[in-house]
């Protein structure tokens, strides 16, 4: 496996690859690897002759509170497990090689990032389509993948990808749970003793929606209602969003149907965790028979 530290080194692997013909899939990361991770890739490796990953802490995406400087790294770690997956190159730059000091160009897409994490986490967004179309630009992958944990994500850069005409394809992975259910993110390593119980209600209450939508739930609030309540009681969890939207433009609805989105993101001691579901909702209208 290659591994890159410059954009020039990545940037020549990958245009050689692609003079050869070879379809190029690309998985951008911030390292710390799980199995969730390791799903894009392998993902990636099913459908391309070349897979590169990224990995890259990048500050700009990180709010003036969080967690950018104590964020997990392990590289040594992380080019083991890609090795095992088949990764063919990793390009690990540095802060400096991706924002050198004149650096002051951002991009930007607007709507679809106004809610869910987008209104909590402000300027986010905006770090990760920057940080994406500059990888995209130095890699000008085939596909790139994205992981279902962060739907509003990976919904963003095919906005993006579509509003700026970028050539790549963009292929939503499922989510990679643990066990139990929690979602696997790289974050999970702070949660302590207790918490990581607490944390299973997130699931859990994901769990309780898709049962009451079975059952016939077709009002969004008593649906984020439910989830509330059983989160509320978990006194470890303080949530930020419980919010459900139309899929695949994430706009507000006041009844379920088609494809949604319930989407949770919550505080367990100072982990930030999200997890979503997408619904497809029956077409279970009562049949009202034809006046004779
Ligand atoms: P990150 O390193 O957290 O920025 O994530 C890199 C990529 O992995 C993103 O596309 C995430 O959506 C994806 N990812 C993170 N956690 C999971 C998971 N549990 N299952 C599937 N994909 C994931």
């Amino acid at each position: 496996m290659l591994i890159c530290h410059t954009i020039n080194e990545i940037k020549s692997f990958t245009r050689q690859a692609a003079s050869q013909g070879k379809t190029i899939g690309f998985v951008p990361t911030m390292g710390y690897f799980h199995a969730g991770h390791l799903a894009l890739m392998s993902e990636a490796k099913k459908t391309c002759s070349v897979v590169v990953s990224s990995i890259f802490v990048n500050p700009v995406q990180f709010g003036p509170q969080e967690d950018f400087t104590c964020y997990p790294r392990d590289i040594d770690r992380d080019k083991r497990l890609a090795v095992e997956v088949g990764v063919d190159a990793i390009f690990i730059p540095s802060v400096e090689e991706m924002y050198p000091p004149r650096f002051s160009t951002f991009v930007e897409t607007k709507k679809i990032t106004d809610c869910l994490c987008g209104k909590s986490r402000p300027g986010h967004f905006q770090g990760v389509t920057t940080v994406v179309t500059k990888l995209f630009n130095i890699i000008q992958p085939d596909i790139a993948f994205f992981g279902q944990k962060d739907f509003q994500q990976a919904a963003t850069i095919r906005r993006m990808a579509e509003d700026l005409n970028l050539k790549v394809k963009i292929v939503l992975v499922p989510t990679v749970r643990d066990k139990d259910g929690l979602a696997l993110s790289s974050r999970n390593i702070y949660l302590e003793g207790a918490q990581r119980q607490a944390a299973l209600s997130i699931p859990k209450s994901l769990a309780l929606a898709a049962q009451a939508v079975e059952n016939g739930e077709r009002d969004p609030i008593k649906v984020k209602m439910a989830v509330c309540n059983m989160l509320a009681a978990e006194p470890l969890v303080e949530i930020d969003y419980i919010e459900i939207y139309s899929l695949p433009h994430l706009e507000e609805i006041s009844l379920l149907q088609g494809e949604v989105l319930l989407a949770i993101a919550a505080k367990v001691g100072k982990t930030r965790l999200i997890d979503n579901l997408v619904l497809k909702i029956p077409d279970n209208w009562p049949i009202i028979p034809n006046k004779r």
